[in-house]
């Protein structure tokens, strides 16, 4: 049987785009000083407090996470507390890392709509108890884009900012996908993050487009008061350093970061009208970015994956997660619909 050339199970599964990969090989030129003591990782780190407008200080990592587990302990001692989704990828994905980093530090998982968190629910865990049996909380993490496609507005975050600000508590962003927000909003990434209050970032590149590769950006520079010895000791300080940092320069220069995640969230939306378009089927939760949610009978299911589409099924609370990435045609989508349709017939 003919196997379908794409697919919908991550935008980790796409390739390199053509700017990380130009960008790769002009850094492929000569010998450059080692451990990020290079041009390279210079002028990425500059571009970036470029595009954020700000002073912030910028870190590179291998993934996303060790981008999270160590940007969280650096906010954490081992006794406090980090209040984030229960859908959460800090939660179900990295294998208990950011508890492992911070030697403790707690994840309390908090309700929400759509994968956003709810902060009277937050608030409930803040304030449950004072006692000092409980682990103190101290942090509260948000997914953008969340885990299951959708984003927070602007007014989202700052009342989450309020929250946070009445219990003196930081703000930490998964921003794996924090570029597919940003195309969904159309704001500037400032006041998406340190404008709204967002402490410290750790934004994707892999799934961006990149073959290795995330930053973590500290708004508030005291955080990341001896961040680079905690990258070190975690085996996460890459020696050849400018192979992360000159792509990150080749998406952000060519603007390719946020052409990808307009080129995703725009294949994700005609998905979505074509999907839309079929009698009967539920599509789970809002659309926001570049993933759709669906149920499906189980027959249907096992009939799409015989002809040989890959699609993840355990994300969240379940229902059929179809992603795409900057390099998903559209022709996928048909084809996708096509076998789709007959799956159902
Ligand atoms: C993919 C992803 C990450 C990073 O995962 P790694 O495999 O460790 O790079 C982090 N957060 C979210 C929400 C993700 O989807």
């Amino acid at each position: 049987m003919k196997q379908p050339a794409h697919q919908f199970a991550s935008d980790n599964y796409s390739g390199i785009c053509p700017q990380a990969l130009d960008y790769l090989l002009a850094a492929n030129q000569g010998d450059v000083p080692s451990y990020g003591n290079d041009d390279w990782t210079q002028r990425a780190a500059d571009q970036f407090r470029a595009l954020f407008e700000t002073d912030c200080d910028v870190f590179f990592v291998f993934n996303g996470t060790a981008a999270n587990s160590l940007s969280l302990a650096a906010l954490c001692q081992s006794y406090h507390s980090v209040i984030c989704h229960e859908t959460a990828h800090i939660e179900t994905d990295e294998c208990g890392g950011p508890e492992f980093a911070s030697n403790g530090s707690k994840l309390l998982l908090a309700q929400g709509e759509h994968g956003k968190l709810n902060l009277a629910d937050v608030e409930r865990l803040i304030t449950r108890r004072s006692d000092i049996h409980y682990p103190k909380p101290k942090v509260v993490s948000i997914t953008q884009a969340t885990e299951l496609g959708t984003v927070y507005s602007l007014e989202e975050l700052h009342a989450l900012r309020d929250l946070a600000d009445r219990y003196a508590l930081k703000i930490h962003m998964d921003g794996s996908r924090f570029a597919n927000a940003l195309a969904s909003l159309d704001k500037s990434p400032a006041q998406l993050t340190w404008q709204a209050g967002v402490d410290v970032l750790c934004l994707g590149g892999t799934k961006n487009g990149m073959a290795i590769g995330e930053a973590i950006v500290f708004f508030e520079r005291e955080l990341a008061a001896d961040f680079a010895w905690r990258c070190k000791q975690a085996g996460q300080l890459a020696s050849k350093m400018r192979f992360i940092a000159a792509p990150w320069l080749g998406l952000l220069e060519t603007g390719a970061w946020l052409s990808n995640a307009r080129q995703a969230n725009a294949t994700a939306a005609y998905l979505e009208q074509r999907l839309r378009a079929v009698p009967g089927l539920r599509l789970m939760f809002p659309r926001q970015a570049n993933s759709v949610f669906l149920e499906l009978p189980a027959t249907a299911i096992a009939a799409l994956r015989a002809k040989g589409w890959m699609f993840y099924t355990f994300i969240g609370v379940g229902g059929v997660r179809l992603m795409c990435s900057w390099n998903t045609p559209r022709q996928a989508v048909d084809q996708f619909m096509d076998d789709l349709v007959s799956a159902l017939a």
